[in-house]
This record gives structure tokens, sequence and C-alpha cells, in this order.
């Protein structure tokens, strides 16, 4: 099995930093804990993978029919909130053909020439791995069309009346590209990818068994139980889910006698300030300041982010997709708004709701 290559900037903010294991692996958001060192827990065969199931036998069918045709795999997009397993996909998908993986991120590649070396240094059959890629400037999203439609750069040499364009060939190798928001990825890219894969938030079950597993990795032992509780309060994340079992584990290990019993989850959970639905204190933070500043809502993201001084992007992309699965806030053109799930999630009263009046109502109240 290869070692995959990792590049890019550390310092770029970009998901490559997040795999380096370096001091970089601080930087994964705001306001969230660091969460340790995935890579010793993820599965490394599509057999392994829990849960995604749908896209699991997608892929399945699309790798053994890439090794039948001896061709490569073609280029896939994964999208989704972050932790739930698009890098995971493109790790396993490398060690089920044994090709090499290159791994860099969106936001490391700034110009056109950064993202030369992994087009031309590719090899046949090979996968190239772009984390964050909505964040590549259009320029160089540009520059990689004809890459992934003809496996071919072109390169202009020369300026004004000389520059001429020569078309160099590149060997056929696979682009995945993992996104939280593909929405912000312009359509002429997105139809650039022959599949497109939207990964779900997991449920108790899946996480449970994620945790059965990776408990015995880690070399924890823990009891039903307290399994079901930590699946439970992990924001339907695998990654979350990973960095809240290693947390129960220390916290058993210091405070107890190293078995995770339910009483010590829940210690350790609440030492953390993970309440019972899972939600920690920046999610709570959040739905606190849309009442408490804002009434409530509807009121926009930036506004909300700069009162809670936090990034937009940390609200888009960790805070608020499990918010907004969970119904504690509702998005619509005219902004976030609170739930009644969200009220009573916090304990707080809602306050009364002007109803829809008809158009004519405020003319009848004024000639009551
Ligand atoms: P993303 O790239 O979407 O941010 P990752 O693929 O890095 O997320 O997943 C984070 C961690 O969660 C992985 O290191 C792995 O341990 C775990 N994980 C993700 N998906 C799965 C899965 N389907 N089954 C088991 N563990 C998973």
């Amino acid at each position: 099995m290869r070692e995959p290559t990792i590049k890019g900037n550390p310092n770029s903010g970009g998901g490559a930093s997040r795999r380096t294991g370096s001091a970089a692996e601080t930087t994964t958001s705001e306001g969230r804990a660091p969460e340790g060192n995935d890579d010793k827990l993820r599965p490394q065969r599509l057999s392994e993978v829990i849960g995604q199931r749908a896209v699991a036998e997608r892929l399945t069918i699309c790798l053994a029919a890439a090794k039948k045709r001896g061709e490569p795999l073609p280029h896939i997009l994964f999208d989704g909130p972050p932790g739930l397993g698009k890098t995971t996909f493109a790790m396993v998908l490398h060690n089920e053909l044994g090709v090499e993986l290159n791994i860099t991120s969106g936001a490391a590649l700034d110009k056109k020439m950064d993202v030369m070396p992994f087009l031309t240094n590719a090899a046949e059959g090979s996968i190239l791995f772009i984390d964050e890629i909505h964040r590549l400037p259009r320029a160089v999203e540009e520059f990689i069309y004809p890459v992934m439609e003809d496996f071919r750069v072109d390169v202009v040499l020369g300026e004004g009346m000389s520059a001429r364009t020569i078309n160099l060939p590149l060997k056929k190798f696979t682009i995945i590209g993992a996104t939280t928001r593909s929405g912000m990825l312009s359509g002429p890219l997105r139809e650039r990818f022959g599949m497109h894969e939207h990964l779900e938030f997991y449920d108790v079950e899946d996480l449970a068994r994620i945790i059965t597993i990776n408990a015995a990795k880690l070399r924890a032992t823990i009891v039903p139980e307290a399994t079901w509780e930590l699946a439970a309060r992990s924001r339907g994340t695998a990654r979350i889910a990973n960095a809240r079992l290693r947390w129960v584990r220390d916290y058993a290990l210091a405070r107890a006698d190293g078995h995770i019993s339910l009483s010590v989850a829940c210690d350790a959970l609440a030492m953390q300030e993970v309440d019972k639905e899972g939600l920690d204190k920046q999610d709570r933070r959040y739905l606190e300041t849309l009442i408490r500043v804002f009434g409530g809502g509807p009121t926009g993201v930036e506004a909300l982010a700069a009162t809670m001084n936090v990034s937009v992007d940390t609200l888009k992309d960790e805070v608020e997709p499990y918010l907004l699965r969970r119904e504690y806030v509702v998005r619509s053109p005219r902004g976030r708004e609170v739930t009644s799930k969200g009220y009573l999630h916090l304990g707080l009263p809602e306050p009364p709701r002007e109803p829809d009046l008809p158009l004519f109502e405020p003319q009848r109240r004024l000639f009551q």
C-alpha cells in the first residue's frame, strides 16, 4: 500500500495542513477543540467504511468497472459538512486501487503554476485529491478544465503578438474534489466531475459502530451504554465521535480506572460542556446570540458572525449544518431564525409570533 503524498502550504488554513500532523493541526476551526490525528482511526478499505451505504455502493461499482476497463476512475466530487468522510473515501479509493495519491487543498493553489507540478507529475491512473476545492481561484479553475476533459494543459508562452499556446499532454488520472460548499463551485467545474456524491450526517447506530471499532483501535474498554451515549452526542459526525471518544478515554484514565462506564462518559462530556443533544458551547452560543441580540431572527449570518466574533465560514461550515438538520434553526431568504424546538432546547420562552395578517386586516382594525 503506497503512502499518500501531501503537498500544499501548511499555513494556508487548507485541509492539507490538517493531515500533516504538524503544529498547523490546531488550525482546524475557531472555537472547537483540536480533534487529534484522525488518520489512525480512518478506515482503509471500502468494506471498513461505516454508513454512507448508497455512496459506498456506487463507488464499489465504479471501482469494479474502472479495474475491468483498466482505466482511471472518473473525476469524483464529494460534498458535505466537515468530518463526514470526504477525505476518507479518497484514501479508501487509493488503497483499493493501489495507486499513487497526492493531496492538496484549493487554498494552497493560488496560481496556475502552483497546480502545474501536480498535473505534470501525476502518474497514469493516480488520484489527485483537492480538499476545499471551492477555494480554487477562478483562473486556476479554468486552467484545469482541459485537464479534466482531455488530460492536457494549455500553456501560454511569451506575451503580446509573439504569445503562443502549447498543449501539453498529461497522463490519465483522477481528480477527487472535496467541498463543504458545493454551491460555491462554478457550474462548469461541477459538470466536469463524472460523479457527484453528497455525504449525509450519520445516524446514532452508525456512530455507535464507529465508536466501538475505534475504542478497540485505541485499546479503550467501553460499555455499550457509554458507546450509545457518545454516539448520540456526536452531532451526527464521524470526526466528532472520534474526538469525543479520545476525550472520554483520557478522562477515564485521569479520573477513573481507565474503563469507560456510562457515568464516566457523562461526566467527561459535561466537563466539555456537551449537552444531552450533543450541542457544544459554540452551538448554544449561536442560538443564544440569535435569540438575545436578534430577537430570534430572522437575521443575516454576517451580522451573527460579527456579534459572535467568529468567521462566517465557521458558522456556515461547522455550526449551522447540524442545527439546520436538527431543525433548531431555519434558513430563509430573510436570514436565520430560531424555531420553537430551538427555544425549547435552551429552556427559553418563545415570544408570541405575529400572525401573518391578510392585507386588508390593518384597515379593518382601523375602523373597529
Ligand atoms: P472530511 O474529509 O469529510 O472532513 P474525514 O474523511 O477526514 O472527513 O473524516 C474524519 C474522520 O472520521 C476520519 O479520520 C475517520 O476516522 C472518521 N470517518 C469518516 N467517515 C467514516 C466512515 N464512513 N466510517 C468510519 N469512520 C469514518
